[in-house]
């Protein structure tokens, strides 16, 4: 009997893979096992000058810079991360970034990371979408990382919603004000920056300028996926 009502559940609400759309076996959580092993990781964590660091050559000097995975046009990253912004899938924010953050704990680089700091989100998107993205991907990496969640560190200031046409220069001076430190001081902590996709960069940048004021050294950072080769 119970497994009818469960078959019926499943015709009514099927469950589909966050990454794929194909439907769920019924022992697969969120992301089928197929895509699991697809999942195309960048094994960037200990590799120092990897291509995500490079991105900030004669900008910014990270302490360390790592993407879980890489993102592509069309691909399973991108139909996860998408469901994920916009189609309310936060367990598939929280799923992977601690999938992440385990492997965060396994590497050289960011093992002893003191606290996880997400990006904040503007409020006006915050309250259009419910949720902050990466604040849901920096949840899960400070739980595999065994670590602690600070959203009090940094803040997000001038409206920066309409960046999306501008160029790379406008761009950054348009986020360069639009983050805020908080006005406390823990010098030494090694704080870990965390972003949903990468590619400018700028947006990292702005926040990880802020963010030193706080712990007086460069910070880590760490994103869900980069759109680099
Ligand atoms: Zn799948």
């Amino acid at each position: 009997m119970l497994a009818h009502a469960t078959a019926f559940i499943d015709l009514l609400f099927p469950r589909l893979c966050q990454a794929c759309s194909c439907h769920l076996l019924r022992h697969e959580q969120l992301i089928c096992q197929r895509c699991q092993y697809r999942l195309p990781r960048t094994a960037f964590h200990d590799m120092a000058g990897n291509p995500v660091e490079r991105l900030f050559y004669g900008r910014y000097q990270p302490a360390a810079v790592t993407s879980f995975l890489y993102f592509t046009k069309a691909g399973i990253v991108q139909q996860a991360l998408h469901n994920l912004k916009y189609n309310g899938a936060k367990e598939v924010g929280l799923y992977l970034g601690t999938r992440f953050g385990e492997e965060l704990k396994a590497s050289e680089r960011f093992a002893t990371i003191d606290a996880v700091v997400p990006v904040p989100l503007h409020w006006k998107k915050q309250r259009l979408r419910g949720y902050n993205q990466s604040d849901l991907i920096a949840q899960g990496i400070a739980q595999g990382l065994g670590t602690s969640l600070r959203r009090d560190l940094l803040r997000r200031g001038l409206d920066t919603t309409t960046q999306t046409k501008k160029g790379r220069l406008e761009r950054w001076e348009n986020v360069a004000e639009a983050f805020l430190p908080s006005d406390q001081r823990l010098p030494g902590r090694k704080l870990l920056l965390v972003d949903d996709v990468l590619t400018t960069g700028a947006t990292l940048e702005a926040c990880a300028r802020a963010l030193e004021k706080v712990c007086g050294q460069p910070v880590y950072m760490a994103t869900l996926a980069c759109a680099v080769r």
